[in-house]
């Protein structure tokens, strides 16, 4: 914070549809004056010794300002550089994934009252990236789980869960089959359980989850999810689909010293540059990073008014919710009810 009241905020306004979605950010902050000076930076990777390495100005402004807005980078498949979002993750040790999921009112899905609450863990897991041939057609690909990336994820789902009052967390593995990885999780789970008492811990078998989100999502109310990375990746897609899909669900990175906000969604090459984009989702993931920055006024007051134009009616609605706006529509709307 300057001696203006400003806060500087890392904006990585990511590639596709992130510049659309950016400018939208952009512009409705600027409307609702909420005292964010944004810091712009290009994370286009460069190779150095055959890693795939951030650019020193991007990592110096993200530790300088503590928090960055990200919007989505899109990733060769496979081939080339390695995840930028990988990248980002391992620099600055953000190992947990928060993940809510809320219905949003005045758009029907077939559920009105999903309100989830997942935490992946960030940095291990499947997205180890440890992968060889061993002889040509057999591939082997693994799965890294320790002891320290469990516990810390575990314990931050303990603690988010005291601290949005919710009083049951539940630990979503494949320990039947992945005996040892997903044995080691559940194992660090019931450890770190007996360090808070007042919350009720119980486990469940992955497919069992998506079971039961998809016939009953109100079981979830008051339950956080913790579970390794690849779970998560998949859970919270499927969680966003129950509420209307990509354009609507947020996340934020956390670590220890940096938190980075983006959407869950990818560049959505599909429609970029069409002016088509959503940007709720990462409005919405501007509003947790708002409340993360104890800005707590200026996150409801932008998400009052995304939520208000949502339910403002079809004309206002972004084509992923079935509406005829542009982004630049959307926002204008957004701005008009701040
Ligand atoms: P995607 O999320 O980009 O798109 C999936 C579908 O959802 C597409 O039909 C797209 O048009 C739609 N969609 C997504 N966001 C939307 C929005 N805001 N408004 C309206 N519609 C939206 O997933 P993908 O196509 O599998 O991936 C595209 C690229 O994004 C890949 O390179 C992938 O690696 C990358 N990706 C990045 C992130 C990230 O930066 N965190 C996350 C996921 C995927």
């Amino acid at each position: 914070k300057n001696a203006q009241g400003q806060y500087t905020v890392t904006l990585i306004e990511g590639d596709g549809i992130g510049v659309e979605i950016s400018q939208a950010v952009k512009d409705i902050y600027s409307a609702a004056k909420i005292p964010i000076t944004w810091e712009p930076v290009d994370v286009t990777p460069t190779l150095i010794n055959g890693r795939t390495t951030l650019p020193q100005e991007a990592v110096d402004s993200v530790n300088k300002n503590k928090v960055a807005l990200k919007g989505p980078l899109a990733t060769p498949v496979g081939k080339g550089h390695q995840s930028m979002n990988l990248t980002l993750r391992r620099t600055f040790n953000l190992f947990a994934n928060v993940r809510p999921c809320k219905s949003i009112v005045g758009y029907a899905t077939p559920y009105e009252d999903v309100d989830t609450v997942l935490i992946r863990e960030n940095t291990e897991g499947e997205y180890s990236g440890i992968e060889h041939t061993i002889v040509p057609g057999v591939v082997q690909s693994i799965k890294l789980i320790t002891r320290p990336a469990s516990e810390r994820v575990i314990r931050y789902a303990f603690e988010h869960a005291k601290n949005i009052n919710r009083p049951h967390v539940v630990v979503v593995h494949k320990a039947s089959i992945q005996k040892l990885s997903d044995g080691l999780f559940v194992e660090v789970a019931n450890e770190v359980a007996k360090e808070y008492p007042g919350i009720k811990v119980s486990f469940e078998l992955l497919d069992n989850t998506c079971l039961k989100l998809t016939a009953d999502p109100a079981d979830y109310k008051d339950v956080v999810m913790v579970m390794p990375n690849l779970y998560g990746d998949i859970l919270s897609d499927l969680s966003s689909g129950l509420i209307g899909g990509l354009g609507l669900t947020p996340s934020g990175n956390m670590g220890d010293t940096v938190s980075i906000f983006e959407a869950v969604h990818g560049s959505a090459p599909d429609i970029a540059g069409k002016g088509l984009a959503n940007p709720t989702a990462l409005l919405l993931s501007s509003c947790m990073m708002l409340r993360h920055m104890h800005l707590n006024a200026d996150a409801d007051k932008i998400e009052n008014a995304v939520l208000k134009t949502i339910a403002s009616g079809a004309e206002n609605r972004t084509g992923d919710l079935h509406g005829s706006a542009s982004t630049s529509h959307f926002a204008s709307e957004v701005i008009k009810n701040l």
